[in-house]
């Protein structure tokens, strides 16, 4: 609101989804001074570098401060006008089917909601997805199959209490690392303490490590196959938690069964190390099997997924102190993402498509009669669908999907031909803006005023410090002004905290089927108790106290748990003798998404400067390090500077995702990368794409 603020703001940190929290000090001159807020649970004072980092990303150099409609600048009213004239004309054109909104899991819960409510309740389509679908969706369809509900059961207190931790597909250290730190610090004060790494790469996390197992890419179902054949061949099947509790047992066993001989071969790990693994696991009921992007960027992650979570339930290691199957999100509010239904396969408040109660409750609350009746397109398919023409408008907040989406020319060519593109944005250093009919001016972190929630359902205020600069508005502000335009009524809120209200709410419809995301206890929520509202896990029912963790006491949700049978699938495409290399993708420790953040702060940018390609030294006989060299598969090439690592297993090669166009013309990972998406949660494999390297 303008007012200047100069005392320290507890707020969060807007990078991974730790959800660190944050004291701002704003020093009067438009910078501040940033610290780790000891009181937040997530961080309990600690910080990462780029979260230490955050007061060198405020400058207002670059950003987008005015709307813009035809690259020419425009009131407010103009360009919403021209928003909301733009999604009459896609309606009329092609109907509900030809709009879509694409979001991101750095907006707040609050600009999520609006954007989710504006896209089903008003334009009546599910065509609106999320960057999650890139980052979780397959926990989220992991977690459904086996709780019946997207339910991350444990808390990162479990990582510390646990006498084995396993992180598989993890860079925890480059990627969580206030996460990582709690770990390792735990494991320095309790050295018998196991921690067993799971990945094809020798990553910073392996250091810390007792164990690392180096499979092959996209063979962890083998692996898992293998613990829980020998989780029941050992006698730890809990049986009479089973017998109350859990479902689809001797299928999943019998999936089991049938891969586990296999196991050494397909994961390409020598059986010795295979039983090591087992046994480790095997030795103490307090185990925690981390996961995270290297099991869900895959076209057979949600099986991945299923197959860590059923040796939990198989042994009953489950919502008990250091027990459980935990995944961490990538991005900050990917949570809120999932709990508002931003993704095109929810409804609002995890209220499904296919129970009629349940749609019939949001529909009359949102007096929408218009609901769609069924999921809309996910990420890759809505892309599809524009390169297509069979999308008529498209919305994209806060994300950049020219760089971070799979087959990223194709991505590209979409969008410079669609037929009314609105990007909002707080950067001008946007490749997917650039192609925009229509840009419009949002709040950047600093500004905002909301709520996230981090990956163990902690939700957090993010709270504004600095003044909005020039004309720039919130996203759920837009949303709103747009809603209005086209005539509907339900969009009238006055802040984030009557928007909060209402999403809380909206969890307390169609009760009582049994939902574990409950935080109708906070639909009364006043403004004061909003602004001061303490970080707070949810469940948080009207009617109640709830547990921190889920399956607490072996209580299940949903009736009972559900054991899946998940059959080995090697990755969609296969290297082959020309293109013999199989890329994976990642994260570096200092550098966020597609950088247009943390690639302005120098001493970011220091811990590596270029885009570079790792591979194993045998693997490009005659080049020499820091030579560049061309990377190609058959979508598309792209120039790296050469790395050699011994780490790296032969016959991979690795490339951080987060170069984009606008800041070199090089390293665009994702223009090598296929499409290929996992046939139960539709996230894109962004891990195994079969390439050749030659010297430039
Ligand atoms: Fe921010 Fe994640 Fe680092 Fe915490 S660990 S400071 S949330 S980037």
């Amino acid at each position: 609101d303008g007012t200047l603020v100069t005392r320290p703001v507890r707020t969060t940190c807007p990078y991974c989804g730790v959800g660190c929290g944050v004291l701002a000090t704003p020093d009067g001159r438009g910078g501040a001074a940033i610290a780790g807020d000891p009181a937040h649970p997530a961080n309990q004072g600690r910080l990462c570098s780029k979260g230490s980092a955050l007061g060198e990303t405020l400058s207002l150099e670059d950003r987008l401060l005015q709307p813009e409609v035809a690259g020419k600048r425009a009131s407010w009213d103009a360009a919403l006008d021209a928003v909301a004239e733009g999604f009459r004309r896609g309606l009329a054109q092609h109907g509900p089917e030809g709009v879509a909104l694409y979001v991101s899991g750095q907006l707040l819960t609050e600009d999520y909601y609006a954007a989710n409510k504006f896209a089903k309740g008003v334009l009546g389509t599910a065509n609106i997805d999320s960057n999650s679908r890139l980052c979780m969706a397959s926990a989220v369809a992991a977690h459904t199959r086996a709780f019946g509900e997207d339910v991350v059961p444990g808390t990162y207190e479990d990582l510390e209490l646990a006498d084995t931790v396993v992180l598989v597909g993890s860079n925890l250290a480059w990627c969580h690392p206030v996460l990582f730190q709690r770990v390792m610090a735990a494991k320095a004060a309790r050295p018998s303490m196991t921690l067993i790494v799971v990945d094809p790469r020798r990553t910073a996390t392996c250091a810390g490590a007792d164990l690392h197992l180096a499979l092959r890419p996209g063979s962890d179902v083998a692996l898992f196959a293998a613990l829980l054949k020998h989780l029941r061949d050992e006698g730890l099947a809990d049986r009479a938690w089973l017998n109350s509790h859990a479902e689809g047992v001797e299928a999943a066993l019998e999936a089991a069964q049938a891969i586990a001989p296999e196991a050494a071969a397909l994961t390409g790990l020598d059986p010795a190390l295979i039983t090591r693994f087992c046994t480790a696991w095997a030795a103490s009921p307090r185990t925690v099997t981390l996961w995270s992007m290297g099991v869900n960027q895959s076209s057979a992650g949600t099986d991945k997924a299923n197959a860590i979570i059923n040796c939990h339930l198989l042994t009953g290691r489950i919502g008990l102190p250091g027990a459980g199957p935990f995944s961490v999100t990538g991005q900050p509010n990917a949570m809120g993402g999932r709990e508002t239904g931003a993704l095109a396969t929810m409804l609002a408040g995890h209220l499904r498509f296919d129970e009629p109660a349940e749609h019939a409750a949001l529909a009359a609350f949102w007096n929408a009669p218009a609901l769609p009746r069924a999921p809309g397109l996910k990420a890759t398919q809505l892309f599809a669908a524009l390169e297509a023409q069979r999308i008529s408008a498209l919305w994209v907040m806060a994300t950049n999907p020219a760089v971070s989406l799979p087959d990223g020319d194709a991505v590209r060519g979409a969008l410079a031909r669609a037929p009314f593109l609105v990007v909002s944005e707080v950067t001008r250093r946007s490749d997917t803006a650039a192609y925009a009919h229509v840009r419009l001016p949002a709040l950047a972190w600093a500004e905002k005023t909301g709520t996230v929630t981090n990956s163990e359902r902690v939700i957090s205020r993010q709270r504004g410090f600095l003044p909005a600069p020039g004309e720039a508005r919130p996203d759920w502000w837009m949303v709103a002004e747009v809603a209005r335009r086209l005539g509907h009524g339900g969009f009238g809120w006055d802040g984030p905290a009557a928007i909060f209200r209402e999403h809380a709410a909206v969890t307390g419809l169609a009760r009582p089927s049994a939902r574990a995301f409950d935080i109708s206890g906070l639909a009364g929520l006043a403004d004061d108790a909003y602004a001061a509202l303490a970080p707070t896990r949810w469940p948080v029912p009207a009617d109640g106290p709830a547990s921190a963790r889920f399956f607490a006491q072996g209580g299940v949700l949903a009736g009972r748990a559900r054991l899946v049978p998940t059959p080995f699938r090697a990755p969609a495409e296969d290297v082959c003798p020309d293109f013999p290399l199989r890329l994976l993708t990642g994260r570096l420790r200092d550098q966020w998404h597609t950088m247009t953040r943390t690639g302005a702060v120098p001493r970011l940018m220091a811990h590596s400067p270029e885009p570079t390609l790792t591979l194993h030294p045998t693997d490009v006989p005659g080049v020499a390090p820091g030579a560049l060299v061309v990377a190609e598969s058959i979508r598309g090439r792209t120039i790296f500077r050469l790395a050699l690592d011994e780490g790296q297993a032969r016959g991979t090669a690795f490339a951080p995702m987060h170069w984009a166009a606008e800041l070199a013309p090089s390293g665009r990972v994702n223009a090598l990368v296929a499409p290929h998406v996992d046939p139960v949660s539709f996230q894109p494999e962004l891990k195994s794409a079969a390439i050749r390297v030659s010297a430039y």
